[in-house]
């Protein structure tokens, strides 16, 4: 019996995330289907009704349906509590189950595939959006020195710290609060480099050896790190290894396989740059 599972999102069509899951399954032996769904903007509730009276497993989320999936989940992962937001569901019986794999995908990306640990690093996170958000609290859970969380919008940065104050203290504010401090690790969850801005970041923010890492991928080098690498960031990265790591946390839930991401990181990455 083969098992089916979908990504919901609006637009859908340039989603990675068939290729990733068809890959998993075939190195894992699974037998699953896993199919890209373009939902309308008002009838996410309705496709995945409609993909769960169809046998559908489970599912993936993306924009814009993160938030209206942890709405229609029924019992929610700690992780996606603190996110407020759902990129996983898992369909079992009449219960819907949200996680938000995003955060571990992150820090699985950092810290293995970058070889690069969190555990008292000072890091700045860039933007307050729900990127940012769905990373605190496994950034938080990693044990970092300190979190400074820099926003454009410098309210929606404080806010973020107050949510998760209970577990660390977090610094907020606009990007010029930054000047005068330095990071070890500094992400860019802005979608500043969909449209090729830079960011207006103060001189001297990259520490020796320091990580710059956006999110943003499949677009060459971004305005961010041609910035990073220009003000001496050691190591630069693009968000595609917290894809495919988020993608392979999902797969873990919905079957207890971790599938190798290795192998289907470079080829991707041989992909975009071809
Ligand atoms: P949101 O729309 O929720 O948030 C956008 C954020 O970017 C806000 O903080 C906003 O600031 C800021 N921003 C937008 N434009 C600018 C600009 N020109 N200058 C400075 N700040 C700006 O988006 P998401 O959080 O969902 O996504 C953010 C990025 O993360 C996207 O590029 C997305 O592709 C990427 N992403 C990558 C993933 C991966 O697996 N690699 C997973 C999820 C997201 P303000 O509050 O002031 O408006």
């Amino acid at each position: 019996m083969t098992d089916l599972y979908a990504v919901f999102g609006n637009p859908i069509a340039h989603s990675k995330s068939p290729l990733i899951h068809a890959a998993f399954a075939a190195t894992t032996a699974q037998a699953m289907r896993y199919e890209a769904r373009l939902a309308a903007v008002d009838g996410f509730k309705q496709a995945i009704s409609d993909f769960v009276a169809a046998g559908g497993k489970g599912a993936n989320v993306t924009v814009p349906f993160k938030e209206e999936a942890f709405c229609l989940s029924t019992r929610l992962s700690e992780r996606a509590a603190r996110a407020g937001a759902v990129n996983t569901l898992a369909f079992e019986g009449d219960e819907i189950f949200g996680d938000n794999t995003d955060g571990a995908g992150l820090v699985r990306d950092i810290t293995v595939n970058l070889g690069c640990a969190l555990a008292g690093k000072r890091i700045l996170l860039l933007g307050a959006g729900g990127a940012s958000r769905g990373v605190i609290a496994p950034l938080l859970t990693g044990q970092s020195a300190a979190l400074f969380i820099a926003n454009r919008t410098a309210e929606k940065a404080q806010l973020l710290a107050e949510a998760f104050a209970d577990m660390a203290p977090v610094d907020a504010g606009n990007f010029a609060k930054t000047a005068g401090n330095c990071f070890d690790v500094v992400i860019n969850a802005t979608s500043a480099s969909l449209s090729g801005e830079a960011l207006p970041l103060p001189p001297g923010i990259f520490a020796p050896g320091a990580l710059a890492y956006d999110m943003m991928y499949g677009k060459g080098e971004t305005p961010f790190l041609q910035l990073a690498r220009e003000q001496g960031a050691a190591r630069c990265a693009d968000g595609l290894g917290m894809l495919v790591e988020q993608a392979a946390e999902a797969f873990f839930l919905w079957r207890g396989v971790r599938p190798i991401t290795g192998a289907l990181l470079a080829e991707l990455r041989t992909g975009l740059a071809g």
